[in-house]
């Protein structure tokens, strides 16, 4: 499959999602709260803010939830 055909199923898939929504499925449990997200049909990544709505997963967001995920896991196996 050549570059150019890739890039045309991306650019389609973006259209779609333009359309339709994204088709976000979960790829993360950071907390009960924080979960990142990933469209299925684009690739676009998404993330919980502090105030709990969607946002763009950047990288330094994904800092934050690894943070996250490590003192979530420390606290929850501390108690147990
Ligand atoms: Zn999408």
């Amino acid at each position: 499959m050549s570059i150019i055909k890739i890039r045309e199923i991306n650019f389609s898939g973006k259209i779609f999602c333009s359309f339709l929504g994204h088709k976000m499925v979960t790829t993360r449990n950071v907390t009960n709260h924080f979960k990142e997200y990933k469209c299925s049909c684009c690739g676009l990544e998404l993330t919980n803010d502090l105030k709990g709505h969607k946002t763009f997963l950047t990288p330094e967001l994904k800092d934050i939830n690894e943070t996250l995920v490590s003192l979530y896991q420390k606290r929850h196996f501390s108690v147990e």
